[in-house]
């Protein structure tokens, strides 16, 4: 049943707000007369509702309510002939208010089965609230049912009949307004998510979930970071499922020398997590037409829900559910996990989000001054310290991993999250898995909450279960990622000696466990390690960047932490010095397999480079007491590090290891530490756990300018 709501807002009434639960502040276009005040009334249905006292100041009366605001009932005030709706989206961000209507059910959503389907959606402000009905995900001829109040700010309405396939809307009326939206806790929905689907998650099963049989410790970790389009959209990678879900479950495709491509590729490379760019609903991209735009996809609207642009059919709800489980038992066939990239620190267009439409005000920080808050610099912050917002978070990460099977997470921006949340989100999923992997982006941003609260890196000793992008070690490297020009150890910078040497050794200096550091030199943002030599070294010869370039990912490749690499990072990845490219064409995003094919050499040793690193425990050590022990440094000029892990049989087949990164162009002649025969199993042209030669008796190793070498005994 449709009720009669008051006009909004009338030229007496400026606006009523409630302050706390008891206090209601109103603004009046004049200052009222005593009369006038003594006519104001507050209308609960068609009671009125005790005003204990007014309190004027000018223009504003205070009201103070005998007793705590009737939330969901139909309330207004009048004078006189005069109506005002109260607005409630300012109180939502109150402590009283998270207590008092926190709602810790596992309900919210649609509910389906055979017999009957339960919509629950958390709503506490709203006056009335109403799902619609769709008999397909285009038709405008509907059928509303209405869903009831229950306890902490929750609707709910069970309806007996088998709704499969139907699709739905709630209607919320909030704030003096009929509002739309889609089901925040929606487990389908149509393309472009405009309309939720009731659905059988039972439906959606791959033929098997294969074991991951190898068992992974954290410290084994190796993470290759990719796009689900750019990876299979290139010519000549025998890829059918070209931008699509199913194009990477794809198995003996090849170029056309018959070098693998795809999920093949990924194996052979013997990286352990593959890490998906955002995969979960967004934006930015038009399902329906998803070749006229690109986006990297840091543009969340549905969680709960696979993007539907890499789906073969983004019109079926369950299309693209089917195929991104699909696509994740064939990485789990291949043992390769995967780490989902998700976005928690905002939402793609606030003022449109199916979030603010329920609970306007609620799910968003705020500055003092009643603007948004925007340390994201994408136009908002989502509100994690907020109890119900912290809730969907971990509700989220709870359904990715038992219901997608989901190995690790690496939270975008994770510095705009609070610490409460994050060490929640920790707990319930090492819950659900000891093993699963947590990483992110522990910057610290101007966001509205104390700094000390937030999940940056400055906290990172406060969780030790989270990874963190290791960003000093990584401008160490090649220089600042803010300032083109700048260059870093492996481009010939003697000054940041002290940071490599950090970051070789784990970056013990900011935190508990080896296996947070997360140590990189490239990833999807900012210039690719190729294209940052390029406009850092501008006069350089081509072949000396590769050397370059080959160093710094040797480095990562043996350095104490967990290394990440970016796809394409193992044949010189080049965006063409575009630095952002996050809605750029395909073709500066795509992974070029020509240019793979071009620099196999260089995809060899990186493989034989993980080989390595994953034959030997010496190279990912679980503690830094162990780094204590067993790591020595043995040269450290300006531009040449030699290292070496001694007496470390216990983790491995060899008992000393002599590590050199030379970022010299001259060779040079590097002491070995003990007398007799040294295997070299990395050299300035190769890497292989079959040693590539054998130093006989020799007081000497010598490395080639700009390069790498790896002795054994
Ligand atoms: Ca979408």
């Amino acid at each position: 049943m449709k009720q009669n709501y008051p006009q909004s807002v009338n030229y007496l009434f400026e606006k009523a707000e409630l302050i706390t639960f008891r206090c209601i502040k109103v603004l009046f276009n004049k200052v009222l007369t005593e009369e006038e005040r003594a006519m104001i009334n507050l209308h609960c249905g068609k009671q009125s509702f005790p005003i204990a006292r007014m309190n004027q100041q000018q223009e504003v009366v205070y009201l103070a309510l005998k007793e705590d605001y009737p939330f969901g009932e139909n309330c207004y005030l009048s004078l006189g002939e005069k109506n005002c709706f109260i607005d409630l989206s300012s109180i939502v961000r109150t402590k009283e208010f998270d207590e008092r209507f926190f709602y810790n059910g596992t309900d919210l959503g649609a509910i389906y089965t055979k017999e009957e389907t339960t919509f629950t959606c958390w709503a506490p402000t709203a006056m009335e609230v109403r799902v619609v009905l769709y008999k397909t995900w285009y038709t405008e001829t509907r059928r509303m049912v209405m869903l009831s109040r229950e306890n902490s700010g929750t609707w709910r309405v069970k309806i007996k009949e088998d709704l499969e396939t139907v699709w739905y809307v709630y209607e919320v009326y909030v704030n003096g307004k009929w509002n739309r939206a889609v089901d925040p806790y929606a487990t389908f929905v149509s393309v472009n998510g405009e309309r939720a689907m009731v659905g059988s998650m039972d439906k959606t099963e791959p033929a098997e979930w294969p074991e991951l049989t190898q068992a992974l410790k954290l410290n084994e970790t190796i993470i290759y970071e990719l796009h689900i389009r750019d990876f299979t959209i290139g010519r000549n990678n025998g890829i059918e499922g070209k931008a699509l879900y199913t194009g990477l479950t794809e198995v003996n495709k090849s170029d056309k020398e018959g070098n693998p491509t795809g999920l093949d590729y990924l194996k052979q490379l013997g990286v352990t997590h593959i890490e998906l760019l955002p995969v979960n609903d967004y934006g930015s991209v038009d399902e329906s037409n998803r070749f006229t735009s690109y986006n990297w996809g840091y543009d969340p609207v549905h969680y709960f829900v696979p993007e539907g642009s890499y789906a073969t059919d983004p019109y079926n709800g369950y299309t693209r559910v089917r195929e991104l489980k699909r696509l994740i038992a064939a990485c789990h066939r291949s043992q390769l996990r995967v780490i989902l990239d998700v976005v928690f620190n905002h939402i793609y267009i606030w003022e449109l989000s199916h979030l603010e439409k329920i609970v306007p005000g609620y799910y968003f920080r705020y500055q003092e001054n009643g603007e948004i808050s925007n340390g994201t610099g994408v136009g908002n912050d989502l509100a994690t310290e907020r109890r119900m917002v912290r809730k969907l978070i971990v509700d989220c990460i709870s359904f990715w991993m038992k219901e997608y099977k989901i190995d690790g997470f690496r939270f975008d921006l994770m510095g705009i999250l609070d610490l409460e949340t994050i060490k929640s989100i920790a707990t319930t999923a090492k819950n659900i898995n000891p093993n699963v992997f947590l990483l992110g982006e522990g910057w610290d941003l101007p966001t509205a909450f104390p700094e000390e609260k937030r999940a940056t890196t400055n906290q990172a000793k406060d969780v030790s279960d989270i990874g963190f992008f290791q960003d000093e070690f990584r401008d160490a490297l090649k220089g600042s990622t803010f300032h083109q020009t700048d260059t870093g150890f492996c481009s010939g910078n003697e000054t940041s000696l002290n940071q490599i040497l950090a970051g070789i050794s784990g970056s013990e200096y900011r935190f508990l466990q080896p296996a947070q550091a997360i140590h990189y030199v490239e990833s999807h943002d900012n210039h690719t390690l190729w294209d940052k030599l390029r406009v850092s070294l501008p006069k350089e010869l081509p072949s000396t960047l590769m050397r370059r370039h080959r160093l710094a990912t040797s480095i990562i490749l043996l350095a104490q932490g967990i290394p990440f690499l970016h796809a394409g990072q193992e044949w010189y990845r080049t965006k063409y010095g575009v630095e952002n490219s996050y809605c750029s064409p395909d073709w500066i995003n795509q992974f070029d397999w020509e240019r793979r094919r071009l620099f196999h050499h260089y995809v060899s040793y990186v493989k034989g480079l993980i080989n390595i690193r994953r034959a030997h425990g010496a190279f990912r050590l679980e503690t830094y007491s162990d780094i204590h022990k067993h790591l020595e440094w043995m040269v450290t000029d300006p531009l040449c590090i030699a290292y070496s892990l001694k007496n470390v049989n216990a983790f491995g087949r060899w008992n000393d290891i002599i590590v050199v990164h030379n970022a010299n162009e001259k060779a040079k002649q590097i002491l070995l530490p003990k007398k007799g025969n040294w295997e070299v199993v990395v050299d300035e042209n190769s890497a292989s756990l079959i040693p590539l030669y054998t130093l006989y008796n020799k007081d000497y190793v010598r490395v080639a300018p700009l390069s790498t070498t790896v002795c054994v005994q």
